[in-house]
């Protein structure tokens, strides 16, 4: 074999979502620049420009400009700013979340409507979006990546609000995939076991849900960004050409366990 299987030389993607270097996204931003990838990535505003570009500019990624997803235009932009540099891109990466922390630390049953229209808008619709403007500049198929966790599936202490939004946020992940398939492009979601992050820090009592993830993974072990990127790199190029519309755990096993 004379290229290495995981490939994403001359590939071109977006990442969204990277808050500083413990992102699951800054993860998965090394994992496609070591493949070979040339990334373009966004910033949610000017507080948080210098920790994206301590990540992006080592790995010589573009920084393609503001992006607030609830601000009007933004994703646009850049989605604009990417097709005025490349005229195509083959794969994104989708990594954020949001809900209002006083929706997000009670119960499923007290959340107000604003808090979850909003924490759908912000992690899921935006994914939606994403792809809708990805499409036309993916000719050539490609991979639109998204970040869940297994709150979706059942119910994990403390994940509250975010278990209804990622559920509806894997299930876009299927349909996406049934609609964009016939133009070759894959989608995917990864779902990670408990990373310590800024975005899991307003989970209440996440230090047990890391606790319990090593104690529980048949591996014992806790997951990283960079083993999350390393699937992430893998899902994008072609050696996953036949694989589409998956929810993919990242976990040591521990969606195994009872
Ligand atoms: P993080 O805080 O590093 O990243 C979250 C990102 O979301 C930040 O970059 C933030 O700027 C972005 N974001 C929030 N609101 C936004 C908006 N309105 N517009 C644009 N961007 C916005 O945390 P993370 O853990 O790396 O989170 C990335 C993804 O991984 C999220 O979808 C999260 O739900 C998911 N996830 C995290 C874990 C975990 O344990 N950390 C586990 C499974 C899934």
């Amino acid at each position: 074999m004379d290229k290495p299987l995981v490939d994403l030389r001359g590939r071109r993607g977006l990442v969204f979502g990277i808050a500083n270097a413990d992102s699951i996204a800054a993860g998965c931003a090394r994992a496609f620049a070591a493949a070979g990838a040339e990334l373009g990535v966004s910033y949610l505003n000017d507080k948080a420009r210098p920790f994206v570009a301590a990540v992006a500019e080592p790995l010589g990624a573009a920084m393609l400009g503001p992006c607030d997803v609830r601000v009007p235009g933004q994703l646009e932009a850049v989605f604009a700013d990417a097709r005025a540099r490349w005229g195509r891109i083959d794969f994104l990466l989708h990594a954020l979340a949001f809900a209002p922390r006083e929706d997000l630390h009670g119960r499923v049953a007290d959340s107000s409507a604003a808090g979850f229209a909003l924490a759908m808008d912000v992690s899921c619709h935006s994914f939606i979006r994403m792809a809708h403007l990805a499409e036309p500049m993916m000719q050539a198929g490609g991979a639109l990546l998204t970040v869940t966790f297994y709150g979706s599936e059942r119910v994990v202490a403390h994940y509250n609000l975010m278990g209804p939004v990622k559920a509806a946020l894997e299930s876009a992940v299927r349909y996406l995939a049934a609609e964009l398939g016939p133009a070759g492009i894959r989608v995917h979601a990864l779902s990670p076991g408990p990373i310590r992050t800024r975005a899991a820090s307003g989970i209440d009592r996440f230090d047990e849900l890391l606790a319990r993830a090593a104690a529980d993974a048949p591996e014992h072990h806790l997951v990283d960004p960079d083993d999350v990127g390393a699937l992430a790199a893998f899902l994008a190029s072609d050696a996953a050409r036949r694989i589409t519309g998956t929810i993919v755990p990242v976990d040591g096993g521990q969606h195994l366990m009872a």
